[in-house]
Parts: C-alpha cells; sequence; structure tokens
C-alpha cells in the first residue's frame, strides 16, 4: 500500500484542488492568531499549486466549535495568509453547498480561497460520508496536507479521498519522514508529556511506554497521576474520570513514569499572582500548581541528558504567564541543547519553542499534537489509511 504524493497529481491550469491544511491556529480573545506556524508550513504547498496555475481551496478546522461559532471564523487565517502570499485571498463563508460551488465556479486559476471552518458542520466529526461527498464535489483533485488532523476520521481527512483522486501534501510528506526516524528510535528514548489535554494524551502512555525507557510527566497532566498516587493537589487542574487509568498506568510502569517532586503554586492563574515552591506531597487546599519546580527541572534534565531520541508533547505548565514559564523554557533549553534525534509536537509546545526562538535546534517541529503521538505509537493515521485507499481506487502512482 503507498500514497501518492502531491507531484504524481496530473494538475494542469485551472484544475480545482482541495486542500486540507491544518490552520488551527491559536487565537487569543481578540480573535488574533498569537502564532501563524501553522499558516506558514503550509505555503509550500500551497505555493507550488500556484505554480500549476490551479485553483487553490483551502479548507480546516479551527477551535472545537459546537455548530456555527462566529468567534471561531477563519477570516483571520484568511487575512493572514493574504500578507504571507503577497496576493488576494478569497473567503467563503461556508465550505459546502450549492452557493460555495457557485463562488468556486467563478474562480480562475493561480486564486487562493479558505473556506469556513469546516467543524461549523456536526458532519465532519461524525465523518458523514455524504458529507464527505459534497466536499469534494468542490474539486477535481484532494491533497492531504493536515498532519496534525490526520489521526482523526473526520469527512475532511478520511472521507473526501474516497470521491476525489487524494494525495500527500508536502508538509504532510516531511512530517512522515520526519517522524518516521523516531518509529524506531535510537535509545535511551525519553518521552516528556504535559499539557492540558490530559484526555487526549493519557491513552498514548500505554503504547509509547513499550518503546520508550522514561516518561516524564509535567504540566497539567501531573495532577491526574499525583491524585491517582495519593497526594492532594488543591485546586490543580484534574481529570477525575481519568484517575483509575493513571492509577493502573502508575503501578504498571512504575520505572518509567517520572512524576514532579516539587511544583509552582499560586491561588490564581495570573500573570501577577504571588507564586511560591511546594513539594508535590505538599500543596495546600486552595492553591493550584501551575509549573513544576526547580528540583523537577533538574531531575528531568538529568534523564534528558542521557537521551538519543526525544519526544516531547505538552508544555510543563502555563507557560503563557510569565511566573510559570520557567519550566517548559528550561526543559526546551536542556533539548535543544542534546545532541540526539529532538521532536516536539503540539501546538502550545510549538509555539513555545518559537517563542524562544528554538526550534532550528530541534530536529523536527511537529505540526501534529495528537497526530505524532499516534503515528509514534505506530497507529495507522486514518488520514493515511484514506490515502493509501485512495491511490488504490484511482489507480495513482507513487
Ligand atoms: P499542546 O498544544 O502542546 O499539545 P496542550 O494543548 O495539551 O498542549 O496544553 C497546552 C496548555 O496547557 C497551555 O495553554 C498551558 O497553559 C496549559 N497548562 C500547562 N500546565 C498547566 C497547569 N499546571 N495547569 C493548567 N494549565 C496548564
Ligand atoms: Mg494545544
Amino acid at each position: 500500500m503507498h500514497i501518492a504524493s502531491l507531484k504524481q497529481l496530473p494538475i494542469r491550469e485551472g484544475k480545482r484542488v482541495l486542500v486540507r491544511a491544518d490552520l488551527n491556529v491559536p487565537l487569543d480573545k481578540h480573535g488574533n492568531i498569537t502564532d501563524d506556524t501553522r499558516i506558514r508550513e503550509s505555503l509550500p504547498t500551497i505555493q507550488y499549486l500556484l505554480k500549476k496555475k490551479a485553483i487553490i481551496l483551502l479548507l480546516s478546522h479551527l477551535g472545537r466549535p459546537q455548530g456555527v461559532d462566529e468567534s471561531l471564523r477563519t477570516d483571520a487565517i484568511a487575512a493572514r495568509l493574504e500578507q504571507l502570499l503577497k496576493q488576494h485571498v478569497i473567503k467563503l463563508d461556508d465550505c459546502v453547498g450549492a452557493e460555495v460551488e457557485d463562488h468556486i465556479n467563478e474562480m480562475h486559476s493561480g486564486e487562493v480561497c479558505v473556506l469556513e471552518n469546516v467543524r461549523f458542520h456536526p458532519e465532519e466529526e461524525a465523518n458523514d460520508d455524504a458529507f464527505g461527498r459534497g466536499l469534494a464535489e468542490t474539486a477535481d483533485f484532494y491533497v492531504n496536507d493536515a498532519f496534525g488532523s490526520s489521526h482523526r476520521a473526520h469527512a475532511s481527512i478520511a472521507s473526501v479521498p474516497q470521491h476525489i483522486p487524494g494525495a500527500a501534501g508536502l508538509l504532510l510528506d516531511k512530517e512522515l519522514t520526519m517522524l518516521g526516524k523516531a518509529l524506531a528510535p535510537r535509545k535511551p528514548f525519553i518521552v516528556v508529556l504535559g499539557g492540558a489535554k490530559v484526555s487526549d494524551k493519557i491513552g498514548v502512555i500505554e503504547n509509547l511506554a513499550k518503546k520508550a525507557d522514561k516518561i516524564l510527566i509535567g504540566g497539567a497532566m501531573m495532577f491526574t497521576f499525583l491524585k491517582a498516587a495519593g497526594n492532594t493537589v488543591g485546586n490543580s487542574k484534574l481529570e477525575q474520570d481519568k484517575a483509575a487509568l493513571a492509577k493502573k498506568l502508575l503501578a504498571k510502569y512504575r520505572n518509567k513514569l517520572v512524576l514532579p517532586d516539587d511544583v509552582v503554586i499560586a491561588k490564581k492563574a495570573d500573570a501577577k499572582a504571588a507564586a511560591k515552591i511546594v513539594s508535590t506531597a505538599a500543596i495546600p487546599a486552595g492553591w493550584m500548581g501551575l509549573d513544576i519546580g526547580p528540583k523537577t527541572i533538574a531531575q528531568f534534565i538529568t534523564e534528558l541528558k542521557k537521551a538519543k531520541t526525544v519526544m516531547w508533547n505538552g508544555p510543563m505548565g502555563m507557560f503563557e504567564l510569565a511566573p510559570f514559564a520557567n519550566g517548559t523554557k528550561k526543559i526546551a533549553q536542556a533539548i535543544a541543547q542534546l545532541r540526539a534525534t529532538t521532536i516536539v509536537g503540539g501546538g502550545d509546545s510549538a509555539a513555545a519553542v518559537q517563542q524562544w526562538k528554538l526550534a532550528k535546534k530541534f530536529s523536527h517541529v511537529s505540526t501534529g499534537g495528537g497526530a505524532s503521538l499516534e503515528f509514534l505509537e505506530g497507529k495507522k493515521l486514518p488520514g493515511i489509511a484514506a490515502l493509501e485507499a485512495s491511490a488504490l481506487r484511482f489507480g495513482l502512482s507513487k
């Protein structure tokens, strides 16, 4: 089974190409893009298609809307793309249906359009095949350049390439090549996990533990584990329904999972909050843990120095606020200095690495968070499986 690459698609002038990109950029509370990495990472594929004089239709999700959500429209993305491409970018207010098709039929070769947030339609996440067919009807070819979404069997990822010929975009290609290097990691292989999306990430620990020598746990994720280990965690962010799983993992992988010894706490998650450092065994009621402490940083760095391969996903603390940024910064700097294969994944983690100008010092900054973790677990991503099926169905060569 193989997937076709973008250059194998017979794209000629005027052909409509639907590009499922991952333009799910972080926004501040005013709707401004705080990190445009994902848009910039999508440029090589867009520029290739511009050279081919195609009609380029960009499709992405943005955030987690429940139906139409005014704050999650893709207008800011279109505006930023217009600056980056230095050419006009059309923005449509939907991604499917007769009106959208009418607009697209009026487009000329070399024009770019950003479609509306695909998750405004619940059919997207339900992987509704009729919806996928509707999306496919707007185009002649499909390109998946959304590595960060390829672990989800959603219609724009899994269904569309069953209806029109589909191939991997240049970014997806690069991600698969770079992450492929970590599939058979040189040992010791150290995984660093943090961030806030515990329920998304805790499931991968079981699989990663088989390959990893150590899994260092920080971020909000640590409190679910600390609680499971019998600690009190005050008002720290907890995912109570994962406590049983955390307890099981702790018992099974006692020698691999490393939990923090100390933690930076505050009464409020606030840039001006008075913070202090306490043992993770003594988090007082009414306080919340917002970063790993100095002892933990030193311990994590000791482990990291032994590594030949490092996979890092999820900030060690609420790094957006200065009093809680130290853990993430110190760990990022330590990983950046290693002579090892170093991979960072996850939108917020990648943003942290960009912010401290460390990106070039990593072997690879993946645009995929969950996708990079699942890929490293050795799972076949639904988006990749769909491209394989598309190559077979439409007779596309490698
Ligand atoms: P990524 O995007 O890298 O996969 P996540 O989305 O899982 O990471 O989590 C990133 C978020 O986790 C950041 O916004 C950060 O503020 C938050 N975070 C990290 N540590 C904590 C903590 N101790 N308490 C609350 N939030 C935290
Ligand atoms: Mg995130």
